[in-house]
């Protein structure tokens, strides 16, 4: 290699190396769960841990550490083991190295001891935060922070999701599930993930069915409604695949969960830890119409959940994180909607809407917002897709889909901005001064809810 390739390829190689902006954890180890005695012992190495200064590693509160190693297998000594301080339902801990720094590579060991909730035994509250054994099963969630969970200080950010390469081990149970990779059969299971998952463990005596590689957990399911769900899953995948130009990637898991708390009849409570979705109670009959189709609310609730497969973990960065992440999320909902369900139902959903915005609502023009927590539920869930929605309405959704489609491809290497946004829309075809005129009318004027909410209503209230 001559002297000025050899440069070159330096000079690649650095580019490279800056502009992988989302390196990802990885945790390696075993699992051991005793579904008799609720024991729970973990054994773990992360690796490829970014550099952060201000940090904790929060750890369930059941958990007992065995020690902290670091990559030349020394203890390293902690604190949060006297007066540690909880964060939601894990305890703080700092390694006393050298540096101020987290290292990059990190030994744990620890055991836990979780009560079973069996026959007549209730909890008096369940939520996704419990690492909840009911004599069946298992359930424990990112939230619960069964494993160590990164708590980034100074940018207020979890790291819970890692790729991973696990080997579980089950007693008195048959069949464990980690997020991300099929159920497995048996009482040693290995799995392994190259993507990046939230660590949701779903373990113990249940069966499940599969088709396309998308599954159901733990429910007792007529081949026929089975083929239904499934088969609507394919629907939704495939609308979104289509229209975005851009194959979907993730297996899509159903997991019928049973609370540990007693429930009024009927009730069904479900949470999502992308690609899955639990619930209890869950009856699939309920989710589908007489014509075997999910029913409209369930097309556009999975509509928004399958559009993570698009805007996920690599949009999970920036002040704008909830706009990229969520809001462009619902937004691909109101089209699956519009395709699937019908414009008359696309109208009634828009209104809704537009209506559950109250006069005292405030929002911050998207321009100006400072950080993530400028915005709230309502701004990511309603007002910024009616946003979007007045985009697509001025400017055509092949338009919006490219531009989507190019968000995208920027998403993988640096974190998203507004100033991306219309790059791709001119890069689409829209004239710079059609989309400055939109900027001024709805992203960074004033009164852009307002606007919003008039231009929503002007378009689809007759
Ligand atoms: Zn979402």
């Amino acid at each position: 290699m001559k002297k000025n390739n050899f440069k070159k390829v330096i000079i690649i190689w650095a580019l490279l190396m800056f502009s992988i902006g989302y390196a990802q954890i990885n945790i390696k180890g075993t699992v051991e769960i005793d579904m008799n005695s609720g024991l729970i012992n973990c054994d773990f190495d992360l690796s490829n841990i970014p550099k952060i200064e201000e940090y904790r590693i929060l750890l369930n509160k059941g958990m007992n550490i065995k020690y902290f190693k670091d990559d030349k297998n020394q203890l390293i000594s902690y604190n949060g083991h006297h007066n540690g301080n909880t964060n939601g339902e894990a305890i703080e801990y700092t390694l006393r190295t050298d540096t101020t720094y987290i290292p990059s590579k990190l030994h744990v060991t620890y055991r836990g001891a979780f009560p079973i909730y069996k026959n007549d035994e209730f909890s008096a509250f369940d939520y996704k935060g419990i690492i909840a054994f009911n004599g069946e099963t298992l359930r424990a969630t990112e939230q619960t922070k069964w494993y160590p969970v990164i708590y980034d200080v100074t940018n207020d950010r979890l790291i819970n999701s890692y790729t991973y390469d696990l080997t579980i081990s089950i007693k008195g149970g048959t069949t464990i599930f980690i997020n991300g990779s099929a159920p497995k059969k048996g009482k040693t299971s290995r799995f392994v993930s190259k993507k990046a998952q939230r660590l949701l463990l779903f373990a113990g005596n249940y069966d499940f069915v599969e088709s396309n590689g998308n599954y159901i957990l733990n429910t007792k399911i007529t081949k026929e409604t089975s083929k239904k769900v499934f088969s609507n899953i394919e629907i939704i995948k495939s609308n979104l695949s289509n229209k975005l130009g851009i194959v979907f990637t993730d297996k899509i898991y159903l997991v019928s969960h049973k609370a540990i708390n007693k429930r009024k009849k009927g009730s069904s409570w479900g949470f999502n830890t992308y690609p899955t979705f639990a619930f209890t109670a869950l009856n699939f009959d309920k989710m589908l119409d007489d014509e075997g189709q999910f029913t409209n609310n369930n097309v556009r609730y999975f509509g928004h959940e399958f559009g993570h497969n698009y805007f996920g973990n690599n949009v999970n960065s920036g002040k704008l994180k909830w706009f990229w992440g969520e809001s462009f999320t619902e937004y691909l909902s109101y089209n699956i909607a519009e395709d699937l369900c019908g414009k008359d139902f696309l109208k009634e959903t828009l209104i809704k809407q537009v209506k559950s915005i109250n006069e005292e609502d405030t929002f911050i023009a998207l321009s100006e917002v400072k950080k993530r927590s400028d915005i709230g539920s309502k701004y990511r869930y309603i007002l910024a897709p009616l946003m979007l929605k007045c985009f697509e309405d001025r400017f055509g959704r092949d338009k919006m889909n490219h531009i989507i489609k190019s968000l995208l491809e920027l998403s993988y290497d640096e974190t998203l901005t507004l100033e991306h946004w219309k790059q791709s829309a001119i890069k689409s075809g829209i004239k710079k001064d059609a989309f400055e005129a939109f900027e001024k009318e709805f992203i960074s004027n004033k009164n852009f809810k307002q606007n919003i909410i008039k231009e929503i209503v002007k378009n689809y209230s007759k």
